[in-house]
């Protein structure tokens, strides 16, 4: 389903919001790419002049999404990610899929502090930060075939 669809408000709300613009980027699961996403989300939301704090959080949660999905969906091997994006209105809807290993417990993988690769000087804190930057995040994973996460926030 794509991101203008999911917009997470009720049907009589999303009938009287209109979709300005949306895009989808697909790129390599390397490191370097985190910058290139959030740079990418911050340029296609620029139209509604989001205040500097606005585009931060935006930036660091879509950084926390990818960072995810290149060291623990793809374990560091590389693969794809699908990075989707919508403007309803005024509000930003972002999601970033990978077809890597999947979350076996999101429930836990989503409380602060909780991280599988300790090992990695990981803190656990990506989900946290998601949901504190953003007005809502949505997990959907299933282990062996890949992981989304679908942020929205309203820019005021
Ligand atoms: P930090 O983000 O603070 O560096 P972290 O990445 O471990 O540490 P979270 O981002 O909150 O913390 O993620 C928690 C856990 O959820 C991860 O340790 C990992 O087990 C799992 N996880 C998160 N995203 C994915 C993903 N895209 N694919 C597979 N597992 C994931
Ligand atoms: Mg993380």
């Amino acid at each position: 389903m794509s991101v203008e669809q999911e917009l997470k408000v009720d049907n009589e709300e999303k009938q009287r919001r209109k979709l300005i613009n949306e895009m989808q980027i697909v790129f390599e699961a390397k490191p370097e790419n985190e910058g290139f996403a959030r740079t990418a989300v911050a340029a296609f939301v620029a139209p509604l002049n989001p205040t500097m704090d606005e585009l931060a959080d935006v930036k660091t949660a879509v950084s926390e999404a990818v960072t995810n999905c290149v060291i623990h969906g793809y374990e560091m091997q590389g693969g794809k990610i699908f990075l989707d994006a919508a403007i309803w209105d005024r509000i930003l809807v972002v999601s970033v899929t990978d077809e890597g290993c999947g979350i076996a417990d999101i429930e836990k993988a989503r409380e602060p502090m909780f991280t599988t690769r300790p090992e990695w000087e990981r803190s656990g804190m990506g989900f946290s930060f998601m949901e504190a930057f953003m007005d809502a995040v949505e997990v959907e994973s299933s282990p062996g075939r890949g992981t989304r996460v679908l942020m929205q926030k309203e820019i005021r």
